[in-house]
């Protein structure tokens, strides 16, 4: 959005050694180059947190992308399920989303991107020592995040959050999440949130935990 001049100081950063002050000096159409100055800060460690998500149509899934780029997630795990209506992804679109959220919320790292799977492989190989948080519109008094990770932090250290597509999991699937052992049930509030909400929802809530 800003137009870069010659001489300008500018930040830089490739997701291994950190975030580097550089001058430019020199633009042309085809490059520009960069001469770094200093380091101005450490790659920091993020929360070892997973999201889980179905793939929606292109607008929302952009808007879950960015919004969980932002709010730290580590790794993308792109399922298909029984409602999944967009089996076709485009993963470089995704890519392209999750670079340009990381530069907006100045986050030095890049969210790794899971190839596609499918929700049973996924919760057949779903590894004991990570917490599945399990988004769950359908059950009533369900506890919400921050009260059903309490109990649950001895136990793991590292999360998943698992949001279903547009029109929920179905009976079967919601008994084959609730069957693993992983599994902790959460309820983001009484009304029915679209994909993208919910996932923004969740992220925060574990996050602030
Ligand atoms: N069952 C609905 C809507 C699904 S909402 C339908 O028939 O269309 C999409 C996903 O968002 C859900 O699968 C769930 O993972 C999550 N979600 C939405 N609202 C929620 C809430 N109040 N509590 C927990 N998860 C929620």
């Amino acid at each position: 959005v800003l137009r870069i001049k010659l001489n300008d100081l500018i930040t830089v950063f490739d997701g291994v050694t950190g975030e580097w002050l550089s001058e430019v000096t020199s633009i042309n159409r085809d490059n520009i180059v960069l001469q770094i100055k200093k380091k101005i800060s450490e790659i920091e460690e993020e929360t070892d947190l997973w999201l889980i998500f179905s793939p929606i149509k292109l607008f929302r899934m952009n808007i879950t992308i960015q919004k969980a780029t932002e709010l730290g997630v580590s790794q993308f795990i792109p399922c298909i399920t029984q409602n999944t209506n967009q089996t076709k992804i485009n993963m470089r679109n995704i890519y392209i989303n999750m670079v340009e959220a990381a530069e907006q919320s100045e986050r030095l790292t890049l969210p790794k991107l899971n190839e596609v799977v499918n929700l049973n492989n996924l919760l057949r190989d779903f590894p004991k020592d990570r917490g599945l948080i399990f988004c769950n519109e359908n059950e009533k008094n369900l506890p919400n995040i921050f009260k059903a990770l309490e109990n649950k932090s001895s136990i793991f250290k590292k999360w998943a959050i698992l949001v279903g597509p547009e029109g929920g999991f179905s009976e079967t699937e919601t008994e084959a999440i609730l069957s693993i052992s992983s599994t902790i049930p959460v309820s983001l509030g009484k009304r029915i949130l679209r994909s993208d909400t919910a996932t923004t929802a969740a992220l925060f809530a574990v996050q602030s935990f």
